[in-house]
């Protein structure tokens, strides 16, 4: 624990120091001593967290506060007590606590954010000097109310709140902005202890927590699942490389109220749209692009200062902007595998600019549908052979992830370029067998970073930064790629916040 604290305390003067983690305390005490003595830099909170209220320690709630009296001594200037061990304790005993440290009572509620009055109403009545309420989002909104309470206490009481849970993202970063004294993080990324909790280092390198202030402009991408999605790696980066003082977070919502209810009331200035929404929120907006109209979808949104909701959608761009890069698109011969939302974004884009749109699809109906629609032609595998294209685009999900499965043979692919939309992995098998083909291929990358530069676009009203949002989002890839695992989480609690 000192080891990793060494390694942490020159970026992080803030260290929780979770003693409930240690077999034995007692034996921890002169390390904890040198190393606060050694970097008065360092502000530590002891804690030592009851199993009864979610943390390891076995012991009765005399040896904790015995424990806590000995990290103060050692030079610990916040301890951490829950509020059912003051409950438990003597005023006396607070007292004592109070008299060598800076008391933090906490209350963590695991299951809901659920009456925060009333438990803070209980809290109050301990002395303390800092209130910690964490509870856990099973909603978007419930960060709505996490922050409605902490802007109602926070003039007048030290508060920390924050919300645990994927959905809690949003207090996690907006916290410190809505009156949160400090906030939370894991000390390393991989000790992630809950679904959408961040690391120290995620949350001042992507979010840069440290300059949020009432002036930054909130946006976010909207979906379910989102815990994969690479738009804030990307959308943050762009903002930072292009000083625009804008957050932008992912937002897993499970309903569209859910999500409109909170884009109404933090207020969200614009959205990223996924799957399964992109469909389902056209009839919320106000007003839409006639692309969106067209292809009955929408990715972008802009908020309004007066909360109404302008729909784009940037798909369209991200498909057309890189092939239109490489070749011709009127009266180009492009065959399009698929006809779900990514296809639609290609045949609609596509027809615009005048090219000879053919659609392939495992469900014959579905491709027909799509052809009456834009006035493109559907064509059968079984007839490919006779047909020569310049692009060949697959949007389908075949071949994502660990997927062996390519939508078409080798043999079969007979273009001068094959536009994978898949981007993970970043070169999938259909574009090996493409390139052995002695077809040019496009990465789906390129489609990710074209439409989320467009979105940059619409929002700020500046040039995106494409170099750097390819890099971050390449990068990224490669990283999640050689690490699977870190990609997931493990349980709650952990030896060392910062
Ligand atoms: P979607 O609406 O669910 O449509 C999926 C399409 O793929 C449908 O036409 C479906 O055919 C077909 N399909 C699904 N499983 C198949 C299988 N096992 N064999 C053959 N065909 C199959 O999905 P979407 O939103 O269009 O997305 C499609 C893919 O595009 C995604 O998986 C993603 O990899 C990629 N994408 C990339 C970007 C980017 O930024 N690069 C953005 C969006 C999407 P049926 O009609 O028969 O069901």
């Amino acid at each position: 624990m000192v080891d990793k604290a060494e390694s942490l305390v020159r970026d992080y003067s803030l260290l929780e120091f979770r003693l409930d983690y240690l077999k034995t305390p007692a034996t921890f005490f002169p390390k904890l001593k040198k190393f606060l003595d050694m970097h008065p830099e360092a502000t530590a909170i002891a804690t030592c967290r009851r199993a009864v209220n979610g943390g390891r320690f076995r012991g009765t709630v005399a040896a904790q506060l015995a424990i806590l009296l000995k990290a103060a001594a050692c030079g610990c200037q916040f301890v951490d007590i829950e509020l059912e061990t003051a409950d438990a304790l003597k005023a006396a005993d607070i007292e004592k606590l109070r008299r060598c440290s800076t008391l933090v009572l906490s209350h963590h509620d695991f299951k809901h954010t659920k009456r925060l009055q009333e438990t803070f109403g209980r809290m109050r009545e301990h002395p303390a000097d800092v209130f910690k309420i964490v509870t856990t989002a099973t909603s978007l909104y419930d960060n709505v109310v996490m922050m409605k309470f902490l802007q109602e206490h926070s003039d007048r009481f030290q508060m920390v709140g924050l919300c645990m849970g994927e959905q809690g993202i949003i207090s996690r970063v907006l916290g410190l902005r809505a009156g949160s004294v400090f906030t939370f993080a894991a000390a390393t990324p991989g000790e992630e202890t809950a679904p959408g909790q961040i690391s120290a280092r995620e949350l001042r390198d992507i979010y840069r927590i440290e300059q949020v202030d009432a002036a930054t402009r909130v946006y976010g991408v909207a979906g379910d699942p989102i815990s994969q999605s690479l738009s804030p790696v990307m959308l943050n980066a762009a903002f930072r490389r292009e000083n625009v003082n804008a957050v932008f977070l992912g937002l897993h919502a499970k309903s569209i109220e859910d999500l409109l209810n909170c884009v109404q009331n933090i207020p969200i200035q614009g959205l990223s749209v996924t799957m399964p929404y992109k469909q389902e929120i056209v009839a919320e907006l106000d007003n839409s692009d006639a692309l969106t109209q067209k292809v009955g979808a929408c990715n972008t949104v802009v908020r309004s200062a007066e909360g109404k909701l302008y729909g784009f959608n940037t798909d369209v761009a991200g498909i057309v902007g890189p092939l239109e890069q490489k070749l011709a698109l009127s009266g180009a011969r492009i065959l399009v595998i698929g006809a779900g939302g990514a296809a639609r974004a290609a045949v609609f884009g596509l027809k615009a600019r005048g090219a000879e749109v053919s659609i392939l699809n495992r469900t014959a109906a579905n491709a027909q549908r799509l052809a009456r629609q834009s006035g493109a032609k559907t064509i059968k595998r079984t007839d490919l052979k006779k047909y020569q294209f310049d692009a060949i685009i697959n949007a389908t999900p075949l071949g994502m992830g660990t997927s062996k499965h390519t939508p078409l043979e080798q043999k079969e692919i007979k273009a001068k370029y094959v536009f994978d939309l898949v981007y993970n992995p970043l070169e999938t098998r259909f574009l090996k067998l493409a390139q052995a083909e002695g077809a040019n291929t496009i990465s789906g990358i390129e489609m990710f970073v074209t439409q989320g530069a467009r979105q940059f676009e619409i929002w700020t009203g500046k040039p995106a930064p494409l170099d750097e949002m390819r890099y971050v989002v390449t990068r990224e890839l490669q990283r999640m790629t050689a690490e699977p695992a870190s990609a997931s989480t493990n349980g709650h609690g952990r030896k060392l916040k910062t």
